[in-house]
């Protein structure tokens, strides 16, 4: 790598970002450093499109950390709710009330002192520190990985510990001291917009000349691709209690999926057997499931839903239910499947 590339990324970079980079976003240019937090939580795992209505909702509702402190916890579940990875929303609320409570509502303004919140990563302190605070943190997501490894075509990879290193040490190179915070947007935007996975728009790239990749005719060659695992199947059979006002559900604890959300109750097995069931049901008294799926990021749920209409509620005695008033579930967080569930019976 010549160090005359290194120099030239950087103001290349910088010339498209001052005369050409277009791109707007509601975060974009905003200092308040809980404002930024809170967009880099919910694009943590989030397309920006499909985060931009959560972050202007979140903002109106919550327009400082102390009322997103002080919120209830249901509430703020249930505006998470469809944006999945809910350890984010969890740990979200944790960070807001350590900083209400034991920071006196004021957002930690050095790198190392973001890196300890709670849900905070790497990336996301280095972001928030260039953006809110102009500190020299250089942020590596995946439209920067892209960049790099296609311009510099490097054969690292960034899922193995000594790839990722590399990568690391070659941006916090070529970040502009001056302006962190507008080089880590440049460097975003330009992988967003320009150097995208697929077709990447050479023509328009301010780093055509010094791109190595396609200086080398090998673009499809870069970024190196991280080993796909197979997906673990997990069978969710799920018994929807309900009477004509009422469901019964269960809220999820434990470290797993969906942890203080609501779903019915959940037997996870293979195959359902009389053995597995409550004692007042039988199997051969179910009607035959609706079945939905759902995608994780390792996993892939398959619910079985039955639906099991009761006259009176005494027979769930045993089994620790929360009854709702059918009515009131629109006030209840719950897991995307379960409201696939719901979309697909009018009856509730
Ligand atoms: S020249 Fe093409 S492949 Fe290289 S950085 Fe620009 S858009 Fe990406």
């Amino acid at each position: 790598m010549k160090n005359a590339d290194l120099s030239a990324f950087s103001s290349l970079l910088m010339a498209w970002n001052r005369n050409f980079n277009r791109r707007a976003m509601p975060w974009k240019g905003i200092k308040d450093p809980y404002k930024i937090w809170m967009s880099e939580i919910i694009l943590q795992q989030t397309r920006v499109d499909q985060g931009e209505k959560y972050y202007t909702d979140f903002i109106a509702s919550y327009p400082t950390i102390s009322q997103l402190a002080n919120a209830n916890e249901e509430d703020v579940f249930r505006k998470w709710q469809g944006l999945g990875y809910y350890n984010r929303c969890r740990n979200m609320i944790v960070t807001a009330k350590f900083i209400h409570t034991e920071n006196d509502a004021i957002f930690p303004d050095d790198y190392d002192s973001i890196l300890a919140l709670k849900g905070v990563g790497e990336y996301t302190a280095a972001a928030i520190s260039s953006f809110a605070f102009n500190l020299p943190y250089a942020v590596v997501d995946g439209n920067v990985v892209r960049v790099l490894s296609r311009v510099f075509s490097l054969h690292a990879s960034y899922f193995d510990a000594t790839g990722k290193k590399a990568i690391q040490a070659l941006a916090q190179t070529l970040i502009d001291k001056k302006e962190p915070g507008k080089y880590n947007q440049a460097i975003m935007d330009l992988g967003a917009t320009i150097c995208k996975p697929q077709q990447p728009d050479c023509s328009s790239c301010p780093l055509t000349l010094i791109c190595q990749a396609r200086l080398t005719d090998s673009i499809a060659s870069f970024p190196i691709k991280k080993e796909r695992k197979p997906l673990k199947e997990r069978p969710f059979h799920f018994l929807v209690f309900h009477t004509t006002s009422t469901i019964y559900l269960t809220k999820r604890s434990g470290n797993d999926i969906w942890k203080d959300l609501h779903t019915f109750y959940c037997i996870e097995t293979e195959k359902l057997t009389q053995k597995l069931l409550p004692d007042f049901i039988n199997t051969r008294e179910l009607n035959k499931p609706l079945v939905l799926t759902q995608i994780l990021s390792h996993q892939k749920i398959t619910g079985y839903f039955y639906l099991i209409p009761l006259q009176t509620a005494t027979s769930l005695k045993s089994l620790n239910l929360i009854s709702v008033k059918k009515t009131a579930i629109n006030k209840i967080a719950f897991p995307k499947l379960i409201l696939s569930f719901f979309e697909n019976n009018q009856y509730l």
